[in-house]
């Protein structure tokens, strides 16, 4: 790990701010919003429970959704702080507004030992303009500076940069370490067959990624609404499936650049395809599938990997030694259109010999709600950022951490 770390840090009794990942989904309830799934909390707790051990107090930020820059009742921290205190079993005061007289107050009364969550730092539009003064505010009597937001680290923030490089002292939390271990050393020379599968909605959205996969895997397996653009871009009839007209090109680069690198480039054999699909209403209208090797018809629309391509793909992922996924099969929040996504899961569990790094919010759900959860090696928390990261792009909130003497 070449960037300094939690561990590396003698902290007692001094004060650490920690920019963590609270940005958790709420739902509301009579007793007000509620947490509906609170592992980002979770996954932080070892970060915080080691720095209080050694004797700092902290002072945590994080943002809440997108607030546009001014407070917003519901993008508010303040169930987070309850629910913190439920799970480290102490009070953990909330301060309203994350700069200004009642945050300094709050933190000039923390003891070691203690904890304080600043309210939502997107509620300054600072925030988002890595502002150094506002980042000065943020920073306080903190001078140790620890990230453990690895989701939001591709992002070039007040609460992510600025204060990282304002801090005397700039570590990763354990969560963000462990990110950077699987993500960069295991995938930097990983073990062969090195088995990647990509899914989700568009080529545009992963070429990046894709471009960087194909100098590194063995095997590409793709599936979701990006394999139809790769279809068309080999000639071949789609029906109404989603599909980029304008990355075609970009398509058949790809495809070619994978001949050229003998990389095994599979795309779905057989598609679940039907004539009608309500997102909203999570419903589609009867649905079949097309025999493998086989066009899809007009007016048919592609949502699913069929069986043989499950099956084709499931084999391919036994081989593997290494198994990076990220991206839904098809329309997964449909249950209908689920299997071809959870038979992924399944075939990615099954393999115990295989070093599995899942990430991607959708192929992440697939995975725990299959019960897969405990099977595989590496769950990443952070989408965009993931996908950044395997791109070879610098993170700003990685990047702004300091080296390991
Ligand atoms: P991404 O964020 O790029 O990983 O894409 C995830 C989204 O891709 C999910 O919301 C899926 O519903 C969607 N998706 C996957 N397969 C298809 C498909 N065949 N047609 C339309 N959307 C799809």
């Amino acid at each position: 790990m070449p960037k300094l770390t939690v561990q590396d840090l003698q902290p007692k009794g001094r004060q650490v701010f920690v920019r963590v990942d609270f940005n958790v989904p709420l739902e509301p309830s009579p007793e007000g919003p509620r947490i509906s799934d609170d592992t980002r909390i979770q996954e932080t707790l070892p970060t915080l429970k080691l720095l209080l051990e050694k004797g700092s107090s902290l002072v945590l930020a994080s943002h809440l959704g997108r607030p546009k820059g001014k407070p917003e009742e519901k993008y508010s921290l303040k169930p987070v702080a309850a629910h913190l205190g439920k799970l480290l079993n102490c009070p953990v005061p909330f301060a309203s507004d994350c700069v200004g007289p009642q945050a300094d107050q709050a933190r000039a009364a923390l003891k070691p030992g203690e904890i304080l969550l600043l309210e939502n730092v997107r509620f300054h539009p600072d925030e988002e303009k890595n502002d150094a003064e506002f980042a000065k505010k943020l920073l306080g009597t903190a001078n140790i500076y620890v990230n453990d937001a690895f989701g939001s680290a591709h992002r070039a923030h007040a609460s992510t940069e600025a204060c990282a490089k304002l801090a005397s002292q700039a570590a990763a939390g354990l969560l963000m370490a462990k990110e950077l271990r699987y993500l960069g050393g295991e995938l930097s020379d990983p073990k062969r067959p090195f088995l990647v599968i990509l899914g989700g909605a568009k080529v545009g959205d992963k070429i990046g990624v894709l471009r960087a996969l194909l100098q590194k895997a063995n095997t590409i397996l793709i599936g979701g609404g990006m394999s139809y653009t790769f279809r068309l871009a080999q000639g071949r009839k789609i029906g109404t499936s989603l599909c980029e007209p304008d990355k075609v090109d970009l398509a058949k680069a790809i495809l070619a650049e994978a001949g050229q690198r003998g990389v095994r480039l599979l795309l779905p054999e057989d598609t679940l395809i039907v004539q009608e699909l309500d997102f909203a209403g999570r419903k589609v209208s009867p649905g079949k599938f097309t025999k493998p090797g086989e066009d899809i018809p007009d007016g048919w629309e592609g949502v699913d990997i069929g069986p043989k391509t499950q099956e084709t793909y499931a084999k391919e992922i036994s081989s593997a030694a290494t198994i990076l996924w990220n991206g839904p099969m098809g329309v997964f929040e449909i249950p209908a259109c689920a299997e071809g996504t959870f038979a992924m899961a399944k075939a990615v569990a099954a393999n115990q010999r295989a070093v599995s790094i899942i990430g991607g919010g959708d192929s992440v759900k697939a995975v725990k709600k299959a019960g897969f959860g405990e099977k595989v090696t590496f769950i990443s928390t952070g989408g965009g950022a993931s996908l950044e990261f395997l791109e070879g792009k610098v993170l700003p909130g990685v990047a702004a951490l300091q080296d390991r003497p």
